[in-house]
């Protein structure tokens, strides 16, 4: 996933060490930090490892030109925008041009005039931190399309993706992998008896709950109403009905204050297990656990059914 720095990394490129040393004086007072390259694959080099926001190139290079390299940035998709300035002592508009098309969003003419550089570099820094602020913001609606709003856990969608990637990696590695589903026990009496609100702390108490029993390497989340589900890896058969039955005791045995009254709350799970060389859609492991699901709802409540594959 992209991240989004604070920090304005700008890369100079030029094989003038004179130029080099120019630029440097120029920006001294800037709060960028600078790397410099001396050519085009020194720049790539430097482009991949540090992903500067700001490029500033010499057109003429002793091994690919300046053009070439505004072309090679731009088709790095993988990348937030960098922002890529030409140094050329040729004004001719046909480079301006060339310069353009090959992906630069601005041009310096050598010898350049050290205010107008700062004023052009504070230009593409608009732009740099315009892109940013649309980068957070896109990345937070992403978190919040993958997230439930009352617990925080993720939602249904996360989980289904997450969990078949998990599962591609438990078919190729050979892992156990278990889905559990969780249920809350007469769920709608909580609610009409002790209201909405009532009904949302036993939820958000019960996802609190699903969350502290799950390795960091494992998953929990809400599927939807009283419906959440575990995914976790690396357990073997024998301790599963040990480890969802943790789950079930631990909130049986808490107590919620209503309405003056000491309130308890079960709920049930229904599992099923992967252990193949042959991948499987996450949706039917999900099936086969609401199966069970609906079998420990069946056989009365606050029980755990687990099915081997
Ligand atoms: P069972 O033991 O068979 O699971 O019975 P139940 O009453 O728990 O099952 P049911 O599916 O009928 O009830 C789930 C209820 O959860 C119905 C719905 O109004 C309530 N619900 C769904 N989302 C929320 C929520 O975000 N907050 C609250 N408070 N209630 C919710
Ligand atoms: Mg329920």
């Amino acid at each position: 996933m992209i991240s989004v720095p604070s920090q304005y990394e700008v890369l100079v490129v030029d094989d003038s060490p004179v130029y080099r040393k120019l630029v440097e004086q120029i920006l001294s007072t800037e709060p960028y930090s600078l790397l410099f390259a001396q050519n085009g694959a020194e720049a790539m080099e430097m482009y991949h490892k540090h992903s500067p926001c700001m490029v500033i190139t010499d057109w003429m290079m002793p091994d690919f030109s300046g053009i070439e390299l505004c072309q090679r940035i731009r088709a790095d998709k993988t990348r937030l925008y960098t922002y890529l300035i030409l140094m050329t002592s040729n004004t001719e508009k046909g480079n301006v041009v060339k310069g353009l098309e090959a992906g630069a969003d601005d041009f310096l003419t050598k010898p350049f005039d050290p205010g107008e550089m700062l004023a052009r570099i504070g230009v593409g820094r608009r732009i740099i931190d315009l892109n940013r602020e649309i980068a957070l913001k896109s990345l937070k609606l992403e978190e919040a399309a993958r997230t439930d709003s009352l617990t925080g856990l993720p939602n249904r969608r996360a989980i289904e993706d997450w969990a078949s990637r998990q599962l591609r990696g438990a078919a190729r590695h050979g892992y156990w992998m278990w889905a559990v589903m969780g249920d809350i026990d007469n769920f709608k009496n909580v609610n009409d008896t002790f209201g909405h609100d009532a009904g949302d702390i036993v939820l958000k108490t019960f996802s609190e709950l699903l969350k502290k029993n799950t390795r960091a390497s494992d998953i929990c989340g809400r599927l939807g109403g009283d419906e959440f589900l575990v995914v976790f890896a690396h357990v073997e058969p024998e301790q599963v009905e040990t480890t969802i039955n943790r789950f079930r005791e631990q909130f049986a045995a808490l107590s919620f204050p209503f309405k003056g009254k000491s309130v308890k709350v079960t709920a049930s799970f229904g599992a099923t297990g992967f252990h193949s060389k042959d991948a499987m859609e996450f949706g039917v492991l999900l099936a086969k656990a609401d199966q069970m699901l609906y079998e420990a709802k069946r056989a009365g409540r606050n029980l755990v059914r687990v099915s081997l594959p």
